[in-house]
């Protein structure tokens, strides 16, 4: 079984993840906990490449390229056999962060990122998605984002995350049976809870 877990820059995916962690491996199931970008050697020298801060003039296309070479490295490497082998899958971001941050906050598209996508995905979809919906103004707020990032984020910044945030409504229009909301603007053990329902809910099916 395959989760993700996708949402705005401080909604509080790597919180949750390791709560289901520590809750389904409590209940005995066996988790693989992973990420993106990264999640291999070779996806984490890809991570280091799209977040240092000298690159800053790296063209959409190549960055959208790169986020999907970490992927299919990570889809083939680690997800891939681990699901072959029965394991339970938690991935902190996966293609959904592509089309939000790079199809619409970049303003590549949701079709030119959903296909440059298709064949790094290998055919792997998650079974479940669980979207960690908070307004981009309220995550920054919130003080989950460092202070100093708060002070650096200029308008442009803002609204760069606000049309992130627009990708992600409309992923979860467009795949309302995968993607599952759950309110993070609550505190993070009510958050939790609408976590721990969901999934609950999708092994007894
Ligand atoms: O999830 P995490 O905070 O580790 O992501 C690292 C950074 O990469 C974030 O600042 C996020 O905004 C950015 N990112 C991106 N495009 C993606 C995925 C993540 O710009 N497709
Ligand atoms: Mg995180």
């Amino acid at each position: 079984i395959f989760i993700t877990f996708e949402g705005p820059d401080g909604a509080g995916k790597t919180t949750q993840v390791k709560l289901l962690e520590r809750h389904l491996r409590q209940r005995g199931y066996d988790v693989l906990v992973t990420r993106e970008p990264g999640g291999t050697p070779v996806g984490e020298e890809i991570r280091k490449i799209l977040l240092n801060r000298n690159y800053k003039d790296m063209d959409a296309v190549t960055e959208m390229y790169l986020y999907a070479a970490s992927r299919a490295q990570h889809v083939r490497q680690v997800i891939k056999p681990a699901l072959n082998e029965g394991k339970m899958v938690l991935c902190d971001r996966f293609v959904d962060s592509s089309v939000a941050y790079q199809g619409f906050g970049r303003g590549l598209g949701m079709d030119v990122v959903e296909a440059v996508n298709r064949y790094a995905l290998g055919g792997i979809v998650p079974d479940l998605t669980l979207f960690l919906n908070i307004r981009p103004e309220d995550a920054l707020a919130r003080g989950r984002i460092r202070s100093e990032e708060l002070d650096r984020l200029e308008s442009e910044e803002l609204e760069f995350h606000r049309r992130v945030y627009q990708g992600f409504l409309a992923l979860q229009k467009k795949y309302p049976e995968r993607i599952k909301e759950v309110d993070a603007s609550r505190s993070i053990d009510e958050v939790f809870e609408q976590v721990r329902r969901l999934v609950e809910y999708l092994l007894s099916c």
